[in-house]
C-alpha cells in the first residue's frame, strides 16, 4: 500500500470531483452503461479469480474454497441477480393519486444519487467492498472505493484492477488508513456505505452530518446464539461451529456467544469438540482450510480474552502464526449453574449486572469478540435467554438452534436483531433477495439485491395535474360555494 504523502492526500479531492464531473456528465445514466458496468465487475472477478485467491491467502490465509465461497461467489451471485432484475427495477411504477387531486396522473421514477464513498473493513475485504458496489453502479452513480488497509494485498489487488476495468473513471480506489479516510470524508458525497466497527461508524456518520450525506452503516456487535437442539445435536453443532471459526471467527455475523440450560452443557462441548475435528482436522493449523488472525493487533487483543475462563475446547495459539485454534470457554460464576444464578429481568445477573454488555463480569462477555473464542454462558430458559439478548444493543444477527417451533417464534416474537436465523449461522449473507443490515446499534439501513437499489436510488414522485379542467379552483380562495366541502370530504378520504 503507498505510504501516506502530501502528493497522496492531494489526489483524493481530485478523485472526487473527477467523479463527480463523470456523473454529472450522464454517462453512468443510461441502462446500458449500468449493465457494462456490471458485466466489467463480473468480469473483474472471474479473470483475476486466482488473483483475488492469493490475495486472500496473503491477508487471511483464507483457503481458496472459502475464498470462493465466502468472497466472490457472493459478489458474482449478486451481480447476477441484479442483472436478472435490472430492467424491472428501473422500469417507472404508475403512482397512485387520491381522488381529491383528479385528474392527475403519477408515476415514480427511480433516480441515481450521484457520488457514493464504499469504505470497507479487512475481514471479507472483497465481499463488503464489492457487494456494495454492485448496487451503485446498477443505480447508475459513480463510486469512490476505499479498501481497508489492514488487508493490504487485496487493497493493492483492487486499486490496481480497477482502472483496468473501470477505464472511464466510473469507479476510483483511494488506497490508505485514518488520514486518507479523514480526507476522504471531509469530500462531499451523495450516500456513504460503511462497514465497520461502531465507534468509526460514529467518526464517518459525524462527517457525513456536515454534507448531509446519508449513510448505510453496516456495524457489529455480540450476535447471540440459543442453542437447545439435543434431537440433532451434532448436526447443529457443526453448523455451529463452521458458523463461529470460519475465517477464524473474523466475521460480523458470527455467533459471539451460545447461550444452553446447564444439563446441556458438557453434550456441547464434546458436540462442538468433535465438530471442529470434523472440519478442520485434529490440528487445523497443519490445514490449508482455517484462516489466521489478521495482525498482531487483533491477535494481542484476544489472547488476553482467555484470562479468567475455563478453556474447554482449544485455546493454544501461536503469535509468530497468527494462529488461534478454535476455542470454546465458559466463564467461572456466569450463569445459572455456574455459581452465580443469573437474575430475572434485563439479562441483569445476580448482583444486577448485566450478564452480556460493557458492564459484564468478564471481558470475553463485554464486547464483540472477533475472533475463534466462543464462551458458552448457562441459562435457566429460553426466556431468560431472551431476556439477555433484550439486556444490551440489538445484535447484527441471532441464531436460534431448536425443534421447537414455539422457541422459535418466541426470539422471533421478543428480540430485535439486524436477522434472525434458525438451524444455522452466516447464511442468510448469501440470500441475495433479503435485506443485509442491522438495527439499532449494528448499524442504519440495508442493501443486497432490490435493497441495495432502495438504498443507493432516490425513488421521484413525477405529479402531472393538467391544467384543464381545473379543479384546483375549488381548493382556492375565495372559498364560495359546494365545492370546498366536496374538496374537503375527498381529501379526507385519502
Ligand atoms: P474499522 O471500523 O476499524 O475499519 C473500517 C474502515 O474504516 C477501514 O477502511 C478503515 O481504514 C477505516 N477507519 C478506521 N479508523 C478510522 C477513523 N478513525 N476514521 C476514518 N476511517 C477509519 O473496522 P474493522 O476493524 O476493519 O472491522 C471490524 C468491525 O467491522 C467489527 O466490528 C465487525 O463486526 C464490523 N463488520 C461489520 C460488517 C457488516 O456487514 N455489518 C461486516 C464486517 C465487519
Amino acid at each position: 500500500m503507498p505510504t501516506t504523502t502530501p502528493e497522496t492526500m492531494h489526489r483524493i479531492p481530485a478523485a472526487v470531483s473527477d467523479a463527480r464531473r463523470l456523473y454529472d456528465s450522464g454517462a453512468t445514466r443510461p441502462l446500458a452503461a449500468r449493465v457494462a458496468r456490471l458485466k466489467a465487475l463480473r468480469a473483474m472477478l472471474t479473470e483475476n479469480q486466482s488473483a483475488f485467491e492469493a490475495a486472500l491467502w496473503s491477508d487471511l490465509h483464507k483457503g481458496a474454497a472459502e475464498a470462493q465461497l465466502t468472497e466472490i461467489d457472493v459478489v458474482l451471485a449478486e451481480i447476477n441477480h441484479t442483472l436478472r432484475h435490472l430492467r424491472r427495477w428501473a422500469r417507472p411504477r404508475r403512482g397512485p393519486v387520491p381522488a381529491a387531486l383528479w385528474p392527475a396522473r403519477a408515476r415514480l421514477v427511480s433516480e441515481p444519487l450521484g457520488v457514493v464513498l464504499v469504505i470497507a473493513p479487512w475481514n471479507y475485504p472483497v465481499q463488503l467492498l464489492l457487494d456494495p458496489l454492485a448496487g451503485v453502479l446498477a443505480t447508475g452513480n459513480t463510486a469512490v472505493l476505499k479498501p481497508s488497509e489492514l488487508a493490504p494485498a487485496t487493497s493493492e489487488l483492487i486499486a490496481r484492477l480497477v482502472p483496468a476495468y473501470f477505464p472511464d473513471g466510473a469507479v476510483r480506489t483511494v488506497q490508505g488508513g485514518v488520514p486518507e479516510t479523514t480526507e476522504l470524508l471531509a469530500q462531499r458525497f451523495d450516500h456513504i456505505v460503511f462497514t465497520g466497527s461502531g465507534a468509526v461508524g460514529r467518526v464517518v456518520m459525524r462527517a457525513a452530518a456536515e454534507h448531509l450525506t446519508p449513510v448505510t452503516l453496516e456495524l457489529g456487535g455480540k450476535s447471540p446464539v440459543w442453542f437447545d437442539d439435543d434431537a440433532r445435536l451434532h448436526r447443529a453443532a457443526r453448523r455451529l461451529a463452521w458458523a463461529k471459526f470460519t475465517n477464524a471467527g473474523q466475521t460480523c455475523v458470527a455467533p459471539d456467544y451460545v447461550m444452553t440450560t446447564p444439563d446441556r452443557v458438557p453434550a456441547l462441548v464434546d458436540a462442538l469438540r468433535t465438530a471442529i475435528a470434523d472440519l478442520w482436522g485434529s490440528d487445523p493449523r497443519a490445514g490449508q482450510d482455517y484462516g489466521r488472525i489478521v495482525n498482531e493487533r487483533q491477535f494481542d487483543r484476544l489472547v488476553p480474552l482467555l484470562e479468567g475462563t475455563d478453556v474447554v475446547v482449544g485455546g493454544d495459539h501461536d503469535r509468530a502464526e497468527r494462529y488461534f485454534a478454535p476455542t470454546v470457554v465458559t466463564v467461572p460464576g456466569v450463569g445459572a449453574g455456574a455459581g452465580v444464578a443469573l437474575g430475572a429481568g434485563a439479562g441483569a445477573g445476580a448482583g444486577g449486572r448485566a450478564v452480556v454488555g460493557p458492564d459484564a463480569v468478564h471481558p470475553v462477555l463485554r464486547e464483540e469478540i472477533f475472533g475463534p473464542i466462543l464462551p458458552i454462558v448457562p441459562v435457566e430458559s429460553a426466556e431468560q435467554a431472551v431476556e439477555v439478548v433484550n439486556g444490551w444493543d440489538k445484535p447484527l444477527a441471532l441464531y436460534v438452534f431448536t425443534s421447537s417451533a414455539r422457541t422459535r417464534r418466541l426470539f422471533e416474537r421478543s428480540t430485535s436483531s439486524g436477522a434472525v436465523v434458525h438451524d444455522a449461522g452466516l447464511v442468510h449473507v448469501a440470500a441475495t433477495g433479503l435485506p443485509f443490515g442491522g438495527v439499532g446499534a449494528s448499524g442504519i439501513g440495508s442493501y443486497h439485491g432490490s435493497h441495495s437499489w432502495r438504498a443507493f436510488s432516490h425513488l421521484k414522485p413525477v405529479l402531472h395535474k393538467p391544467l384543464a379542467p381545473d379543479t384546483l379552483r375549488l381548493a382556492q380562495p375565495p372559498f364560495t360555494g359546494p365545492g370546498l366541502s366536496l374538496v374537503r370530504r375527498l381529501m379526507r378520504h385519502g
